[in-house]
Formats: C-alpha cells, sequence, structure tokens
C-alpha cells in the first residue's frame, strides 16, 4: 500500500479573462464534462471545489470563476490575492481579449503572492479557421513574463484536464 499525503491548506485558484474568453465554459468542462454553445454570463463569480488525486498527494482547491466585465473589475484582487494559481484566459479568435490578458498578467504579478503559479492559456482551439492570435504570439509573450502556456479547447476538451493537472502537480510538489 502506498503513502498518501494530503494537502488540505486553504487553496483557491482563479480565472481571469475577458468575457466570452471561455472561462465558465473551461471549468465547466473540467468539472462536469460539458460543454454549451449557450454558456449564460457569469455574475460577479461562482466558484467549484474540486479535489484531485495524484499519485504524490490529493490536492483540494477552490476554483474562482470571475466575471469579465468591466463592472467586476475591482472585485478581482478579493480573488487572485492570497490565491494559489491564476489561470488568464484569452480567446484566439479575439486580439482585444489578448490584450486584455496581458493587463490581467501585470495586474497580478503587480499584487499576487510571488509563489502564484500562473498560466496564460489560449482558448477556443478548435476555431482555427477564425484565429486572430497566433499560436507564437501567446507562447512568446508567456515565456517573456514567466508563465506557462497552453492552447486549449473547452468544446473538443484538448488540453483542459492537462491544464488543471498540471497545476494540482506543481502545488502538491510546493507543498
Ligand atoms: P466567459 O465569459 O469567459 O466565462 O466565457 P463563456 O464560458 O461564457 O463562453 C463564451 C462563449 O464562448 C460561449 O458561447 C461558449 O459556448 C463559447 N466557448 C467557450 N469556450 C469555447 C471553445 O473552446 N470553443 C468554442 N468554439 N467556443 C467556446
Ligand atoms: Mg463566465
Amino acid at each position: 500500500q502506498g503513502l498518501e499525503t494530503s494537502v488540505y491548506k486553504p487553496n483557491w485558484w482563479v480565472l481571469l479573462g475577458d468575457m466570452g474568453a471561455g472561462k465558465t465554459s473551461l471549468v465547466l468542462r473540467f468539472v462536469k464534462g460539458q460543454f454549451s454553445e449557450y454558456q449564460e454570463s457569469t455574475i460577479g463569480a461562482a466558484f467549484f471545489t474540486q479535489v484531485l488525486s495524484l499519485n504524490e498527494a490529493t490536492v483540494k482547491f477552490d476554483i474562482w470563476d470571475t466575471a469579465g466585465q468591466e463592472r467586476y473589475h475591482s472585485l478581482a484582487p478579493m480573488y487572485y490575492r492570497g490565491a494559489a494559481a491564476a489561470i488568464v484566459i484569452y480567446d484566439i479568435t479575439s486580439m482585444e481579449s489578448f490584450a486584455r490578458a496581458k493587463k490581467w498578467v501585470q495586474q497580478v504579478q503587480r499584487h499576487a503572492n510571488p509563489s502564484l503559479i500562473m498560466f496564460l492559456v489560449a482558448n477556443k482551439a478548435d476555431l482555427g479557421a477564425e484565429r486572430k492570435v497566433a499560436n507564437e504570439e501567446g507562447e512568446e509573450y508567456a515565456k517573456e513574463n514567466g508563465l506557462s502556456f497552453l492552447e486549449t479547447s473547452a468544446k473538443t476538451a484538448q488540453n483542459v484536464n492537462e491544464l488543471f493537472y498540471e497545476i494540482a502537480k506543481r502545488l502538491a510538489k510546493a507543498n
């Protein structure tokens, strides 16, 4: 029988990004294995509790899914200050959402705790025909700013489990 250690510190992650980038869709794909073309806009913020069993540990965490609208921006620091991980999402079909994501990255890097794990996530990878942001642009920005980078699709589930498990693994290692 293997030894199992548990990580039960207060532990939350935050999803940030422009409205419509796919924050809610990514978390619902991960938590429920579902996707809807008609995902309703998030009001304020919603949270989901998850427990992931890894080989080396069990990681329990809450995911805060924030609303992207400007009128909720003043609330964002409550979610990213003290967060263990931040996932900043943009939509590959929207240059504006990429610009917005860069602003989130800068804001979080200025204010969040230094051990925070941050991922830049290029979502809607299934919409390649409508792509406005090249994979390399996202990848390069991430590299320059010390972030990890993944292209995902909440629709096809591309890289969705990978994203959440990778963060959990790193946190388990850090604890
Ligand atoms: P949020 O405002 O960032 O939470 O974005 P939502 O999750 O509400 O998604 C906005 C819209 O984009 C919805 O119509 C979703 O169905 C759609 N969407 C989200 N993720 C994807 C994806 O990976 N691929 C495609 N094709 N559509 C997506
Ligand atoms: Mg939402």
